[in-house]
């Protein structure tokens, strides 16, 4: 693998070059870099490079393209190893070391918009699978690499898109690199559960002096947003290991601008919750008690609370941490890397979810420094050269002896 490393740096940083933001934050999609990869993965040895677009008016190319690169395996288990092309925006560039879009080696590293997210693991896989063309390897299973568009929002035009075309099927195993520890360690097997929450709640504005005419929405949405917290952690305070923060979390976050000046009473007040709920935990249950106590509210207080989802993602099904995807990769990591991976539970959502609502097992692991989106976004060399050692073995597989 060592021997790519120069090839594997020079590839990254030529695909980081292609600016690959999406339509909804002005970008022009991922088709220029698509094209850059697809020639990559010919002149790489690749024999069978499909490229799958999904039509996109929005962007001027008109489509939104997915890569797939297919080795055939020794038997007919499928592997897919999901990573995507699109980044979000560079934002302010006053931020920045260097510019984004000139990828600068420096320490060991390279700076770039999208070099860690998710540009290391595309190419880590990519070589990781060269390795195994090189050293004239076959596959212990058919080996996929997906290069997908749309990740960054929503991924319609990404895996949606893929799933829907019947890409992959129950049985199959995933890899996501999507989310990942500095050690390299943590392979994330499921996902709270999430609920964005609006509050809004209706009173009745009158002057300050005489607050009795009125009814003070800021004063009913402060008692009921403490009630809810404080009832939501006392009901639902049970505790899962598996998860870095173990229990589901409550949070008062946004709340908006009622009155512009001191001596009104407020007759409108509107704030949000997010809530990250461990899995067993029914979203329906926590609206449940939520509402109860808003109708308490509104009778002693004859305000109006209405509440309305922003957003609502249901915990997808968990990845047993004895499946296939997750032994294999954990003989792999450790081989490499000699550390004991763990199994772990995050708070986000990530992209192996839609994998497991299918009924395909599906292990969310990476080895990055942890600054996606950031300005100054970097990847470590190291990490890319030794996790396309973890892919190279990944694949193998029990073929490994052969190599
Ligand atoms: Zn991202």
């Amino acid at each position: 693998m060592a021997k790519d490393e120069k090839l594997m740096v020079e590839s990254l940083c030529s695909m980081l070059k292609i600016r690959a933001v999406g339509p909804e934050n002005d970008g022009t999609g991922e088709g220029e870099r698509g094209d850059y990869l697809v020639a990559l993965a010919k002149k790489l040895g690749f024999g069978f490079v499909e490229l799958l677009e999904s039509k996109d008016p929005r962007v001027p190319s008109g489509r939104r393209p997915n890569i797939v690169i297919k080795v055939k395996g020794v038997t007919d288990r499928n592997l897919f190893v999901v990573t995507h092309m699109d980044t979000v925006p560079e934002g302010d560039l006053k931020a920045w070391k260097y510019p984004p879009y000139e990828p600068k080696l420096a320490d060991g590293r390279i700076y770039g918009r999208g070099s860690e997210d998710n540009g290391q693991e595309l190419i880590a896989s990519l070589f990781g699978l060269k390795a195994l063309l090189d050293g004239g390897v076959k596959p212990e299973c058919n080996v996929s690499l997906v290069f997908v568009s749309d990740e960054e929002h929503g991924n319609t035009h990404g895996i949606d898109f893929l799933i829907d075309k019947g890409i992959f099927k129950k049985g199959d195993m995933t890899v996501v690199p999507d989310h990942g520890e500095a050690d390299g360690s943590a392979i994330c097997v499921v996902e709270k559960s999430i609920a964005w929450v609006n509050v809004e709640v209706i009173g009745k504005q009158t002057h300050a002096s005489t607050p009795f005419h009125g009814v003070n929405a800021l004063e009913v949405a402060a008692r009921y947003m403490i009630s809810v917290v404080d009832e939501l952690r006392k009901g639902f305070g049970e505790q899962d290991q598996l998860f870095d923060v173990p229990v589901s979390t409550f949070s008062p976050t946004k709340c908006d601008a009622n009155v512009p000046n001191i001596n009104t009473i407020p007759g409108r007040q509107q704030f949000a919750f997010d809530f990250r709920i461990l899995p067993d935990i029914k979203i329906d249950d926590v609206m449940a008690v939520m509402k109860s106590i808003a109708e308490k509210y509104e009778s002693s207080y004859g305000a109006k609370i209405n509440l309305s989802f922003v957003q609502r993602a249901d915990a997808a099904p968990r990845t047993s941490i004895d499946s296939e995807v997750v032994k294999r990769l954990s003989a792999a990591i450790e081989a490499v890397r000699g550390v004991k991976p763990h199994p772990l539970g995050i708070g986000g959502g990530t992209c192996a979810a839609p994998f497991r609502r299918i009924g395909i097992e599906a292990a969310v692991w990476s080895t990055i420094p942890g600054v996606a989106h950031d300005a100054n976004e970097f990847a470590n060399i190291k990490d890319i050269v030794a996790d396309a050692q973890v892919y190279a073995l990944l694949f193998a597989g029990k073929n490994v002896q052969r190599a």
